[in-house]
């Protein structure tokens, strides 16, 4: 086995559109499916990680961002197997134990899974996706998707074990399958 790749779920698998909880909005992002399929030919397990505050204040239910993860593994077809999903419903600033910047999920499942932290990456498009990766000592990768990024992540700049990249397909294809080969 390779490892694994945690994946943040909105501005990286399908489009940002603000507290999603209609299925039939959920739009991938072009190129995920071609990125996760290396992703998995290549031997990595993948966990989805996703932060749903739409949740915790009341914007909808638990089960509509359910419905929405359903939507996505439809579009991203049979191949693509999400080992375990983790849900954060709080809204920032309730009591929560796996909401991002929380390294939690990704410290269980390396145990889980008996994963080595350094053959692993979270890959997601906020702060908060590198934080919970560096937290639980993955390499992290931050999307650029399109999006200006806030300078407060240029923290990160000089931080080794974080990379760049315009988007999921890039990612896995500049770093994470390179990296693996030099390593
Ligand atoms: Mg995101």
């Amino acid at each position: 086995m390779k490892g694994a790749v945690f994946l943040d779920r909105d501005g990286t698998l399908i489009f940002d559109k603000d507290y999603l909880h209609d299925p039939a909005l959920v739009e991938l992002i072009p190129r995920v499916v071609e990125g996760l399929q290396k992703l998995s030919e290549a031997g990595y397990l993948l966990f989805l990680l996703t932060n749903q505050s739409g949740v915790g204040r009341g914007y909808f239910r638990l089960e509509d961002a359910v419905a929405c993860n359903q939507k996505m593994m439809e579009l991203l077809g049979d191949e693509i197997v999400f080992q375990e999903i983790c849900i954060a419903p709080e809204a920032p600033g309730e009591s929560s134990l796996y909401r991002k910047p929380s390294p939690l999920f990704i410290e269980e499942m390396l145990v889980q899974y008996n994963l080595l932290a350094q053959e692993c990456f979270m890959v997601g498009d906020r702060q908060s996706d590198i934080e919970s990766g560096l937290r639980a000592g993955v390499r992290s990768i931050l999307l650029e998707c399109g999006k200006e990024i806030p300078d407060s992540t240029s923290v990160y700049a000089s931080e080794k074990k974080v990379a760049r990249s315009r988007d999921l397909f890039d990612a896995v294809e500049e770093v994470i399958l390179k990296s693996n080969s030099i390593s």
